[in-house]
């Protein structure tokens, strides 16, 4: 049935039954980290909330998924209050989308901005923090306000300085990861032991950080990719491009594919280069993250309960829908 038809009551009932579904299929995958359904699956059913939502307004309420962050903190670790909010991300399906969501930066700001366009990376986010240059304290973004402590497991992991090359007070943060070949070993080696296999790198690199043992957490071969800066010290730098650069020049990991684009021609040059490299990654990534470049105009956008207004997904179809796409193409 069309949304248009529904009646408030039949929208309010719709939209429960959707958060009783999306809020077990997120435990799963946030809290177990074995998630039930394809990530496809999931975010069409959250768009289905998303316009419901959208065209009856009243029918929001503040703990549904479209309106905080995805994620809890497991019993087992030390919680930690993040001083800045570590948020969810809007994403898009469709180049249609990424003009609307272009053309709603422009109208904000006045006139045309540049992207720094960066691959999505498929792994979960870690906030590092650093008190003149040393690492003090590592965690998860949890429900976003509040993580886990996992500083331990943190410093096995061979990316992450110890001691950064200036003595800076900062907060940084980026994306944990398991590259292809460690996932790829790791459940070869599951299955000869007859342990259970992971459903995807994401998910492997979730349950190897969150890890009592820090023993297990070093064997599992983890790396990392930095790509935000949260609390500045007095480092000059103006840009989300000159942040990253200035992560890597920090001692950080940083993806080196990042590229500031004038326009979104320039956006879907990047969108298809990377796309059509994708299955050549060492590592998952399962979309682009398109950036308003300049670090004032991030502020001045803002941010909504629960993504910043400045950036955006655009996520790639998934890869079996891929698959047969190209079957198709092969067999006409
Ligand atoms: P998200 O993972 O789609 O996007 C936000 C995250 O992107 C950030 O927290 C960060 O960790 C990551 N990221 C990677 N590269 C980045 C870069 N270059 N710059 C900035 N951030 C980067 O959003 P989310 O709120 O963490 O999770 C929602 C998604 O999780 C859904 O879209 C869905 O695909 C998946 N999910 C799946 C299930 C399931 O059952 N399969 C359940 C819940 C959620």
């Amino acid at each position: 049935k069309p949304i248009s038809k529904y009646s408030e009551q039949e929208a309010s009932d719709t939209a429960q039954k959707l958060r009783k579904t999306l809020n077990q299929w997120g435990k799963d995958y946030y809290t177990k980290d074995n998630p039930e359904v394809e990530d496809s699956v999931y975010d069409a059913k959250y768009r289905d909330l998303q316009e419901l939502e959208a065209a009856f307004p009243s029918i929001v309420t503040p703990d549904s998924i479209t309106q905080r962050v995805g994620g809890e903190v497991l019993s087992g670790f030390t919680k930690v209050r993040h001083e800045i909010p570590m948020l969810s991300m809007g994403d898009v399906f469709s180049k249609e989308e990424l003009v609307e969501f272009d053309d709603r930066i422009q109208k904000n700001v006045g006139y045309p901005v540049d992207y720094n366009v960066e691959l999505k990376i498929d792994g979960l986010a870690i906030s590092l923090v650093y008190e003149d240059g040393k690492l003090v304290r590592g965690s998860t973004r949890g429900d976003g306000n509040i993580g886990e402590d996992i500083t331990k497991n943190l410093q096995t992991i061979s990316s992450i300085p110890q001691t950064l090359t200036k003595p800076v007070s900062i907060e940084v943060r980026g994306e944990c990861y398991m590259p292809k070949q460690a996932f790829a070993d790791l459940n070869k080696q599951q299955e000869e032991r007859g342990e259970a296999v992971f459903a995807n790198p994401r998910n492997a690199a979730a349950g190897s950080l969150r890890q009592l043992d820090t023993r297990v957490t070093r064997a599992r071969k983890l790396d990392t990719f930095i790509y935000t800066i949260s609390t500045f010290d007095d480092l000059q730098v103006a840009t989300q491009h000159e942040a990253i650069e200035m992560l890597e020049e920090l001692g950080f990991n940083t993806n080196p594919t990042q590229r500031v684009c004038h326009n979104l021609d320039e956006v879907w040059q990047y969108i298809d280069e990377y796309q059509a490299q994708r299955d050549q990654l060492a590592y998952g990534i399962d979309g682009i993250v398109l950036k308003v470049n300049d670090l004032d105009l991030q502020g001045q956008l803002g941010h909504t309960v629960k993504v910043p207004r400045w950036e955006i997904a655009y996520k790639f179809p998934p890869e079996e829908a891929l698959t047969v796409i190209r079957e198709i193409e092969w067999t006409v």
